[in-house]
């Protein structure tokens, strides 16, 4: 439609793709077209905004939108979708019980669509089995959190980068998957020329072009890089003894632990690990900034700990300059985080197998149920659904047959499924292809509620533009659902800023319980006062509003102390062979966003890496007979890609790497995930997608 009333409108949003959050002016003319701006006043980017950001007006043309429900690929319109979604899943429930049914979710979604979809499965299907494609993204990390701190909380923020003389990014390639952040960091660091900063990745990247030293570390080795640096920090006479004893438990553990590791493993010479460790212990201001590659690992979690061991043991935590980051690969992973929409939580950073906790949330609701034990992680919920044991699935606003490790497998489960529902923009996704049921969902332009991005800031996502056809938002569709199940007034909510409230009060449990997540300071807002909320980190209480945690001492567990955690190193879970003996690491591209269901409407982004490709050092080529622009054929025990071959000394000898994002419909071969292998972190859940192994073979058409 025509926005002839939009003319010259403009809209403070959010842009709708990584962690970093950025606000965005959006501003339509009379022509529909919208130019975005980033937003001066927004915490997050200052003004900033990267390639995808920018080009956010390109991408919501309606070409190939869905625009009615699908039954069975024929257009039908909402009460039949509705009715019919309700009675396959109540009859699913009743014949098979609740754990038969199970919803997959995204970091995209909204924090009023995530909790509206979390309180459906948790307190009134009576299932936990709602896990998201954050699992893929950042469990590892908020496994590490509740280990250490008791709670999933992040300490620092943003401008943390800014005030460090030190910043060390792990497994992060900021400079694409964050850039407004790598923006800041840059413009930090030209500024103040004695900054230094670190980059550890087994493969140079643009962010290493601004490291002051790049560590090229063997895969999955992170933990030994870390314990090695405990042990300097306690050899150099740098542990923070007074934080420590107040305010840490198991420091001696870990260092006896730290003490046993081989840093050899990390196939790093003595030399430059010195050199670390020596700028690290000797800089008191010290970020480190971790992102997927410690995160996707069959050892995310201890990977996390590792670091945060250093920190606690210095006690560089919740202080201007100082402390651990996680960066969240999603706009959102941080708002589903913070509503249970993961399979072992419940909202509000309440635990599912604590009774206290179930009760209070079972009461808060007045549920008829509540669910009393996790539900099915991401890879176990379609291993589930490939073995029969899910009957009815629900994909919202994701696409796992492109994005899920072994996706082959992935595939074949969702078409072998008694019933799948898929809500997406599209009706032509890999995964809305194989479903029963498509709902048509609004998209970025269209969205209205709250994210909270990788610094806990909660910010609006606004629409501005209507939704098209008869697309609804994610919430009002649950809702809509619910009601048709028979739980009317649970869900009897008629707008966005209803569902915020009633979380916001949610939350005060939280603060009950003595956890951080509490925004009850928001409980009361105003129907005015959410359409003009400013961006603010939580916590937001009547008596706190934002600020960083733990350089006071207060922790979230049970005894009110840190956790140092003795860890040591793992190796990643595929061992090359000689049927596969080349270490297969995937990422992102900068200019496009997972399976490119968007940014692929945009030719200016597509400019910048047009196809899937394979990086390949220039020995490997030689051995395998690869030329540049070759095509080469990559495969596995799960799958096989065709892929450009790139040769480059950006990765060592015996590792290559391929980007993501390619679908099966925008290139029959660039299917990557179908190769990762779907090995999990046994206390996450996250799948290693950094490090499967492949064969690699010059590609012969036919
Ligand atoms: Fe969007 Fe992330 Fe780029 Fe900011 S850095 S404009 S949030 S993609």
């Amino acid at each position: 439609p025509k926005p002839a009333n939009l003319d010259g409108v403009t809209t403070r949003t959010t842009c709708a793709y990584c962690g970093v959050g950025c606000g965005v002016l959006a501003t339509t003319d009379s022509a529909g077209r919208v130019t975005v701006k980033g937003d001066p006043d927004h915490p997050a980017n200052l003004g900033r905004l990267c390639s995808k950001g920018s080009a956010l007006g390109e991408t919501i043309s309606l070409e190939g939108r869905l625009l009615q429900p699908q039954v069975d690929g024929v257009a039908t319109d909402w009460d039949r979708a509705v009715a019919t979604v309700a009675e396959r899943f109540k009859a699913t429930i009743a014949e098979h019980g609740p754990d038969s049914v199970a919803f997959y979710v995204s970091g995209q979604l909204l924090t009023e669509d995530y909790y509206v979809a979390n309180k459906l499965m948790k307190g009134f299907i009576g299932s936990a089995n709602i896990d998201t494609n954050s699992r893929l993204c950042m469990a590892s990390s908020v496994a590490g959190h509740k280990r250490a701190f008791g709670a999933d909380t992040v300490p620092g923020q943003y401008s943390d980068l800014e005030e460090a003389d030190l910043v060390v990014l792990v497994g992060s390639n900021l400079a694409w998957c964050h850039p407004v952040l790598y923006q800041r960091l840059a413009a930090a660091k030209a500024a103040r020329p004695g900054m230094k900063v670190v980059n550890v990745d087994p493969r140079r990247t643009a962010t290493s072009d601004l490291a002051d030293m790049h560590l090229a570390l063997r895969p999955g080795s992170d933990v030994a890089l870390f314990n090695g640096l405990l042990v300097q920090i306690a050899e150099q006479d740098a542990v923070n003894t007074d934080y420590v004893n107040s305010f840490v438990n198991g420091f001696d553990a870990a260092l006896v632990e730290a003490r046993m590791a081989d840093i050899s493993v990390t196939g790093l010479q003595l030399e430059e690990l010195q050199a670390f460790y020596d700028l690290w212990v000797g800089t008191e201001k010290v970020v480190t900034i971790y992102s997927q590659g410690v995160n996707q690992s069959s050892a995310g979690a201890d990977k996390v700990n590792a670091i945060l061991n250093c920190h606690l043991a210095t006690g560089r935590i919740g202080k201007p300059g100082m402390g651990p980051l996680s960066v969240t690969g999603q706009p959102n992973a941080m708002g589903g985080r913070e509503v249970g929409g993961l399979a072992n939580m419940l909202a509000c950073h309440l635990d599912i197998e604590n009774p206290a906790h179930r009760t209070a949330v079972h009461e808060f609701w007045d549920s008829p149920v509540i669910a009393d034990k996790p539900g099915l992680k991401a890879v176990d919920m379609f291993n589930a659904v490939g073995e029969g044991k899910i009957k009815a699935l629900w994909v919202m606003c994701t696409n796992p047959v492109v994005s899920m490790p072994e996706a082959d497998k992935v595939k074949a489960a969702i078409k072998g499924c008694d019933f799948v529902v898929v809500s997406d923009m599209f009706a032509d996704t890999d995964t809305a292809k194989l479903a029963d049921i498509v709902l048509p969902a609004t998209g970025w332009a269209e969205k209205d509620g709250t994210v909270t991005n990788s610094e806990r800031c909660i910010s609006r996502q606004k629409g501005f533009l209507p939704a098209p056809g008869e697309a609804r938002h994610d919430w009002q569709i649950m809702c809509n659902v619910a009601k048709a199940m028979g739980w009317a007034s649970a869900f009897d909510f008629h707008s966005p800023a209803e569902v915020f409230r009633e979380y916001a009060a949610m939350s005060g449990i939280s603060g009950r319980f003595g956890r951080d997540f509490d925004i009850s300071g928001l409980a009361d807002v105003s129907e005015a006062e959410y359409q003009s909320l400013k961006p603010t980190h939580w916590p937001i209480t009547k008596t706190r509003t934002g600020g960083r945690y733990f350089a006071d001492g207060s922790f979230f567990t049970g005894t009110g102390k840190a956790n140092m955690l003795a860890v040591s190193y793992r190796p990643p879970q595929s061992i090359p062979t000689e049927d596969a003996p080349y270490i297969f690491n995937t990422g992102r591209v900068r200019d496009h966003w997972h399976t490119m269901t968007r940014t692929a409407r945009s030719a200016r982004l597509s400019q910048h890496l047009a196809e899937p490709y394979l990086e390949v050092h220039p020995e490997d080529a030689l051995k395998l007979g690869l030329k540049p622009a070759d095509l080469a054929e990559v495969s596995n025990a799960h799958g096989r890609s065709i892929l450009r071959v790139l040769v480059t000394d950006r990765v060592a000898p015996g590792q290559v790497f391929a980007p993501m994002h390619w679908t099966g419909q925008t290139s029959s071969s660039g299917r990557i995930d179908t190769l990762v292998t779907a090995n999990v972190d046994p206390v996450s859940g996250q799948p290693e997608s950094k490090a499967a192994t492949v064969a690699i073979a010059p590609y012969k058409a036919g």
